[in-house]
């Protein structure tokens, strides 16, 4: 057995306990309620609503029960119970009628982990909604330069205006609540990268790239995906320095992290069908830079590769690399807001279009196939607007009846799909 491997199952044997107990009930305002509690680490968390009668549950993975949480509520909470079985403790919170909720978020306070979960009362839903978590993960940044072009422009620019742009197009549209893992020039690990991805909560992770290559005529646009077999066929090559740097990027967990390698062990089929999503997510972007005209592609199939960043035993995560810089042609087109916003509306649509395919149920896009819910912004064109979303002017106007008439902000207008 090589020295790799049995670091992996000595860590897999090595799980602290996770104690759980119930924090507080607080109205955030005139319609929101959070509903917390305390955790010692940051958890695997399974969270839906339910019917009939109108719940939420959350099951979290690996913790105990402190002690026995049973609290009553005021309107729209009945109450708030928790048991635990299996090392898994489930959190119901029993509701009068149904509600917009949110995923449950894990914060970091003094080195303990509080859990939220948000609901607002609506008293028009005949089921309970939520938004879809995106984690937008823009390659490199602070200290990190990532590849320089050939233009000179550096990859963690050209990685945070491209998720920049993805963020506008789903934050306006209805279903949608994307979260960036960062949002300046900022220097993030990668095991903070996906940590932040799990404590935001996220349905899905994308990260953008445009990397470089010895060989400045390589261009092109590719999707990865991560595989546990593609990272130990790439580590059976590491050189001992790499691999020196990868047991300390391990060992460099915080004692609240959340330890994917020894979970992945634990729970195999959760893993596999991350990764089958993974491919499903990651075909359905590709799919869509075929389309983009502006763009050439690298690599025709989802492939494989040792990017860790992707490494979430659950969540769904890509890689798009929008490019060479060090080619003179992907590094004029991404040096342009035209050729960036054709990389996020790739992404979009791919995105868009992997979960009418794979929806999850009790969220907005799971009734809703043929038309996005976009909400006009101060400063938006319709022109621009369908530019973002691969539409004409024109199909705007006739889906909304708009006719000559000016947008205004705060306008909701349906963008209509079909066919895409
Ligand atoms: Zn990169």
């Amino acid at each position: 057995m090589n020295k790799f491997i049995s670091f992996f199952i000595f860590f897999s044997l090595f799980i602290d306990s996770n104690e759980i107990s119930f924090n507080e009930i607080k109205n955030l305002d005139k319609e929101s309620i959070e509903v917390s509690f305390l955790l010692e680490k940051v958890s695997l968390i399974k969270s839906y609503s339910l019917k009939d009668p109108s719940r939420i549950v959350l099951d979290v993975y690996e913790t105990d029960l402190k002690e026995e949480i049973i609290k009553k509520y005021n309107y729209p909470i009945k109450q708030v119970r928790a048991f635990s079985e299996e090392n898994v403790t489930r959190i119901v919170i029993d509701l009068y009628e149904y509600i917009n909720w949110a995923k449950p978020v894990q914060s970091i306070k003094d080195e303990a982990v509080m859990l939220k979960v948000e609901i607002k009362k609506n008293k028009k839903l005949e089921e309970s909604l939520r938004d879809i978590v995106v984690a937008i993960d823009a390659g490199h940044g602070g200290k990190y330069p990532g590849a320089v072009g050939t233009n000179n422009i550096l990859e963690k620019d050209v990685t945070l205006l491209i998720a920049k742009e993805l963020e506008r197009s789903l934050k306006n549209t209805a279903g949608f609540h994307p979260v960036m893992v960062r949002n300046n020039d900022e220097t993030v690990s990668l095991n903070d990268r996906y940590q932040r991805a799990r404590r935001l909560g996220a349905d899905i992770f994308v990260s953008i790239h445009a990397d470089g290559f010895r060989l400045s005529s390589v261009k092109g646009a590719s999707v990865y995906i991560w595989s546990e077999k593609a990272s130990s066929s790439v580590a059976e090559n590491l050189s001992d320095r790499k691999r020196q740097q990868i047991q300390a990027d391990i060992k460099n967990l915080k004692p609240y992290d959340f330890n994917e390698d020894s979970s992945r062990e634990l729970y195999p089929k959760i893993y596999k069908e991350k990764i089958k999503q993974s491919q499903a997510l990651g075909t359905k972007i590709l799919d869509q830079l075929k389309r983009d005209p502006y763009t050439k592609i690298h690599k025709k199939n989802v492939e494989f590769a040792d990017f860790r960043v992707l490494k979430s035993i659950d969540i769904p995560s890509v890689l798009v690399e929008s490019g060479f810089l060090t080619n003179p042609e992907d590094a004029e087109r991404l040096k342009t807001k035209p050729g960036r916003r054709m990389i996020a509306r790739s992404i979009f649509l791919g995105i868009n279009n992997y979960f009418i395919e794979n929806p999850i149920e009790g969220t907005l896009i799971n009734n809703n196939t043929d038309y996005l819910e976009y909400t006009i912004q101060k400063g938006d064109v319709l022109s621009e607007i369908a530019i973002r979303f691969g539409v004409t002017v024109e199909s705007i106007k006739v889906t909304n009846n708009i006719g000559d008439n000016p947008i205004y902000p705060g306008q909701i207008i349906y963008v209509y799909l079909r066919n895409l």
